[in-house]
């Protein structure tokens, strides 16, 4: 097992291209880290280099405290899982994965025992004697997985190794993924695009964006605390809100009300640079019915008033769609920071996704108060970004 240290990275292509971007990363010895971002972003690149199938610009990478920039990827004992199973179609299940213990010379007795070993923690003891046609999609990505840790290696890398699979056998793998590396406490360094698989994985995630990381962490603390926009945009879903906020006479204009500034902001917006706009972020939860609230609940809070358009139920919760008036951010770094994140900032009046509780009797078609959550919010600078909160 080992740690792997990115420090300084970069890979620039013949063509010019700046794929990666002065990456630093510390992956510890047992670690589970995602790279997740947009298509583009630069994450197979970054895990190809640690792999070592594509050479680095400049930086450089240390696997178990050893620089690694120039050596071959068989000799840096890692595995590597990919999207497409690679498995050989005229081989069993076995054969297929005692094939990296072949080439590694080892005794049969061996292999068979760490092949057998390795069925059983995935499940796969039945199929050792078929071939790859005769299973389904999960089961050949269990081989393939199968074939990678037979070795033990220092280190898997994965690449999108789920998303061939349907919905429902993908949510499946992710647990099947999630308790073999737990037991075997290998590194991994595992790349997505999917949200979702990268709140639901690892230890920590990195998200990416052209070229870059632009916050690293665990799960939980990128989702209360991201850094900046396009993180608080890429990461939840429904996305979180965002909302145009005039700052006047010392108070946020916004389309739900004046909402007050606390001590931390009010620093930002001293001085003759600071931005006479914001951006206003809520996560749809922290929006509730105000009927259903209590005083102490509601004294937390800010309340308006405005036409629902779309109830979607969904059994413990609602999902309930408002229009309200306001302006937009308009600026065009915000709408490419937004396309790219997912969010939409487009159009005239706001869109609001909230999240409220199954009880709520909202009618499509009505007006209705709603509450949201002052504590929760997030203030973003248009012009960097930045999270002021
Ligand atoms: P995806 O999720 O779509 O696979 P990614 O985040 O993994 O995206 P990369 O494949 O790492 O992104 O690509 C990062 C950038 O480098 C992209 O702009 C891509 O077009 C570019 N790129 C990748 N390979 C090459 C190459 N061989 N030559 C030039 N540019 C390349």
């Amino acid at each position: 097992m080992a740690d792997i240290v990115l420090d300084k990275v970069s890979k620039r292509f013949p063509d010019g291209t700046t794929a990666v971007q002065d990456v630093d990363l510390e992956i510890a010895d047992g670690e589970f880290v995602i790279l997740v971002g947009p298509s583009g972003c630069g994450k197979s690149t970054t895990l190809n280099m640690i792999a070592g199938l594509e050479d680095i610009s400049s930086g450089e990478l240390r696997i178990g405290g050893e620089r690694v920039n120039d050596k071959a990827p068989r000799d840096r004992d890692i595995a590597m899982v990919f999207q497409s199973y690679a498995l050989y179609p005229n081989m069993s299940v076995r054969e297929n994965m005692a094939f990296p213990l072949r080439l590694a010379k080892l005794d049969k007795a061996e292999i068979d025992r760490k092949v057998d070993e390795a069925a059983k923690v995935l499940e796969l003891t039945t199929l050792l004697d078929r071939k790859p046609a005769n299973l389904s999609g999960g089961q050949r990505q269990r081989v393939a997985m199968g074939r990678a840790i037979v070795r033990q290696p220092k280190a898997f890398l994965m690449d999108e190794p789920l998303s061939n699979l349907d919905a429902k056998l993908r949510v499946q793998m992710r647990t099947v993924v999630s308790k073999l590396q737990k037991q075997l406490g290998t590194t991994t360094v595992y790349v997505t695009h999917d949200q979702t698989e990268a709140m639901t994985l690892g230890d920590r995630v990195v998200i990416m964006r052209g070229g870059a990381v632009q916050q690293v962490g665990p799960p939980q603390e990128l989702y209360d605390h991201p850094r900046n926009l396009f993180v608080a945009g890429f990461i939840g879903s429904p996305s979180m809100n965002f909302l145009h906020a005039a700052v006047q006479d010392g108070a946020l204009r916004t389309a739900l009300g004046d909402v007050p500034i606390g001590d931390r902001v009010r620093r930002e917006l001293e001085g003759a640079d600071a931005p006479r706009e914001l951006i206003l972020g809520i996560r749809p939860e922290h929006f509730e019915d105000a009927d259903l609230i209590d005083d102490d609940t509601r004294r937390r809070g800010l309340e308006f008033e405005a036409p629902v358009d779309i109830v979607e139920s969904m059994g413990s919760d609602k999902y309930v769609y408002f229009t309200v008036e306001g302006e937009r951010a308009s600026a065009a770094e915000l709408e490419e920071l937004a396309a790219d994140a997912g969010a939409d900032f487009s159009g005239g009046g706001a869109n609001l996704v909230t999240r409220l509780s199954a009880e709520s009797p909202v009618r499509e078609g009505e007006n209705r108060r709603v509450w949201f959550n002052l504590e929760k919010i997030h203030l973003f600078d248009p012009s960097t970004g930045r999270n002021l909160t």
